[in-house]
């Protein structure tokens, strides 16, 4: 038996094209909503193609194949799944990826290693933005533990201040990616998590 760093190589490089592929083609007027949510510099990495920190993909990429699965369950219990919403504002289209829709709510299921005392901020803002362009007063942000197996859901009714914001982020990202120019770091807790930090001074400024 010998070890064959190629095919791990190959399976990598698979994990990171599956978490990219949805950004990294799209022009710079399209803006995914989950681009606006945490740091911009690290959707424009992305969406100029550095090399994602392997490790951290393939936990990502097997959060969001896990997730799909249980997406098509629900599917039939009142929900529609994987729904495709577009908002314009200004020159900028805005893309959101519900997980669930009904009439009356959206529902993101986020599978985690540990269920959050509250839910993270940037799952708050996606959420919400989603339940505007969806047109539907509520969210619902349902965490799914992979270590312990719990569920925990939380539910909001949707905010407008916190959907002026992202609007906003996408309109600020689209000009950064038209100009090609970098936006400033934004260090946070989500650097940690971040596969692009070998390419980013920022999270230096933080004490992890
Ligand atoms: S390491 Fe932090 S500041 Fe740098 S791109 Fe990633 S999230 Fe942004």
């Amino acid at each position: 038996m010998r070890r064959d760093p190629d095919v791990d190589r190959l399976i990598y490089d698979a994990f990171a094209e599956a978490y990219v592929k949805r950004f990294a083609d799209e022009p710079p007027d399209r803006v995914h909503v989950t681009e606006c949510v945490d740091c911009l510099r690290k959707w424009y990495l992305y969406r100029n193609g550095v090399e994602l920190e392997p490790d951290k993909t393939v936990i990502l990429t097997m959060g969001q194949l896990v997730h799909r699965e249980v997406l098509e369950a629900l599917a039939g219990r009142g929900y529609d799944v994987e729904v495709e919403l577009t908002w314009r504002v200004n020159d900028v289209t805005v893309v959101g990826h519900a997980d669930a829709l009904n009439g009356c709510e959206v529902l993101e299921l986020k599978t985690v290693s540990r269920i959050p005392f509250q839910p993270w901020k940037h799952h708050l803002l996606q959420a919400n933005a989603y339940a505007f362009m969806a047109d539907v007063p509520e969210f619902v942000i349902a965490y799914v533990s992979k270590s312990s197996g719990r569920v925990r859901s939380y539910r909001y009714r949707r905010d407008e201040k916190a959907w002026s914001y992202i609007l906003g982020r996408a309109v600020e990202l689209s000009h950064y990616l038209r100009r090609r120019e970098m936006p400033p770091a934004e260090p946070g807790t989500l650097c940690k998590w971040c596969s692009v930090r070998g390419k980013c001074g920022g999270w230096r400024q933080l004490a992890l």
